[in-house]
């Protein structure tokens, strides 16, 4: 049931004392590298929990002025690896690990794995991005670590995954939503039936990229599965930060290795309990490279009350969007995921959309182009109008505002390797 049961279970109060103690010993260790040392952090006395608010927060402006070494708190030669964001907004900043990091962030991976029933039997590959960017490797060190048969596909060739999956027998892959889609439409296209040609897979990890619960069905429905929300960040390690257990009620955000706060974006002030603001953290753990009160940009609440899996470490809800992908469309805020949400669950929609920007007139437009599914009836015309006015007011009341909409053969629109890119901006003025 539990891979570290009595962290995953500790009380609250001998949790919150490991977290001020882990806590203090950060800040020591910070204060040796030169940006936390030049920022005085030395001068902060912390006594209590709530004493955080009082220290600065770090931004990832903050981790590019300090490339590339300024955040390392070791001797260079006590590093052993170096990681990078996948710079979706502008240039990535780098992350170093010692032995002793990869270390407990693989066992942390390990902990997320193990709660949603993955086993040493269990036979995994892993389709996200080795190299780099954090998806691959953490996942990998953390399903080898319960002794899982890793298979380290990376992305794409979809076939060559599918065949993977046959031969080998998989249990359990960790992939983007997107990407999960996609491979949904190919074996379709196939003629593979998940009930009978892969009757191991019961389990998918959807991670690194914001995606509805709609989307979750979807997959979920679609193969006959189980799929959890694996939510992390290179700067906070990578996968392995926040992960949903059996119960999919939130995500369990490992509260002995990162402290979490939850503020409002504009005046950085602490929300009310329960209330959606951006997710900020600082390591508990990290010896190479400890970071203080972090802004993800990302936007979350703390979801209150326990969870019926035991597990007493606070869970956050599914990721909104983050700050900086907010979209300003006559004058409307709006985030992708919320364009998803509003007809992902709807009987003839596909697998795959995608939103265009453009300027006409002094005017922002807004198209969104969305997938038809193989099953949908494309010559019934009808039907097919019925379906567009139909997403279109579904959106119009999630946004209120009204897009355009136009709806597209299964398989039309782009799909990538990585995080997918959900939004064409063309707008000039
Ligand atoms: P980058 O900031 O360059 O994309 P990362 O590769 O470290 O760098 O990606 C981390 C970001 O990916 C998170 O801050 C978050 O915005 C997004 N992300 C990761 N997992 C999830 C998830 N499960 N749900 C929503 N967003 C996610
Ligand atoms: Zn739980």
């Amino acid at each position: 049931m539990y891979w570290a049961k009595e962290i995953e279970t500790i009380s609250r109060e001998k949790l919150e004392e490991l977290q001020l103690k882990r806590l203090k010993d950060t800040l020591e260790n910070a204060t040796r590298c030169p940006y936390y040392r030049d920022l005085g952090l030395g001068d902060y006395r912390v006594e209590t929990l709530s004493d955080i608010e009082k220290l600065p927060f770090t931004t990832k402006q903050d981790l590019r002025d300090a490339y590339p070494y300024g955040m390392v708190c070791v001797p260079q030669k006590r590093l052993v690896r170096l990681h990078a964001s996948s710079g979706t907004t502008g240039t990535p900043t780098v992350v170093f690990h010692t032995m002793s990091d990869i270390d407990t962030w693989a066992d942390l991976v390990a902990r997320c794995l193990y709660m949603i029933g993955v086993r040493q039997e269990d036979v995994f590959q892993n389709m996200i991005g080795y190299g780099l960017f954090t998806g691959g490797l953490g996942l990998h060190y953390g399903a080898e670590r319960i002794g899982c048969l890793t298979i380290p596909t990376g992305p794409g060739n979809t076939k060559r995954q599918l065949r993977f999956m046959r031969e080998f027998d998989v249990s359990v892959v960790h992939v983007i939503p997107s990407y999960a889609l996609h491979l949904a439409d190919t074996v379709e296209n196939l003629d593979i039936v998940p009930e009978r040609d892969l009757p191991h897979f019961k389990r998918a990890i959807l991670g690194a990229e914001p995606h509805s619960e709609e989307t979750r069905r979807k997959v979920e429905e679609f193969f006959g599965i189980d799929a959890f929300n694996s939510y992390g960040l290179s700067e906070m390690n990578g996968p392995g930060v926040a992960f949903e257990c059996q119960e999919k009620q939130g995500m369990h955000i490992w509260e002995d290795a990162y402290l979490v706060e939850i503020v409002d974006p504009d005046t950085l002030a602490p929300v009310k309990p329960g209330e959606i603001g951006e997710l900020v953290m600082t390591t508990l753990t990290r010896e190479g490279m400890p970071i203080i009160r972090y802004r993800t940009k990302d936007l979350t609440a703390l979801i209150p009350g326990e969870c019926a899996c035991g597990r007493t470490h606070h869970r956050i809800k599914r990721i909104s969007g983050r700050t900086d992908d907010m979209l300003i469309i006559k004058g409307v805020n709006i985030f992708p995921v919320q364009v998803e949400q509003a007809f992902m669950g709807m009987e003839g929609v596909g697998r795959n959309y995608q939103i265009i920007l453009e300027s006409r007139g002094h005017n922002d437009h807004m198209i969104v182009r969305v997938e038809l599914d193989p099953d949908m009836f494309i010559d019934d015309f009808k039907k097919l109008e019925e379906l567009r006015k139909r997403i279109i007011g579904s959106l119009r009341s999630e946004l209120l505002i009204t897009p355009e909409v136009n709806l597209c053969e299964p398989g039309s629109l782009p799909i990538s390797e990585g995080k997918a890119v959900r939004v064409i901006d063309k707008r000039t003025i």
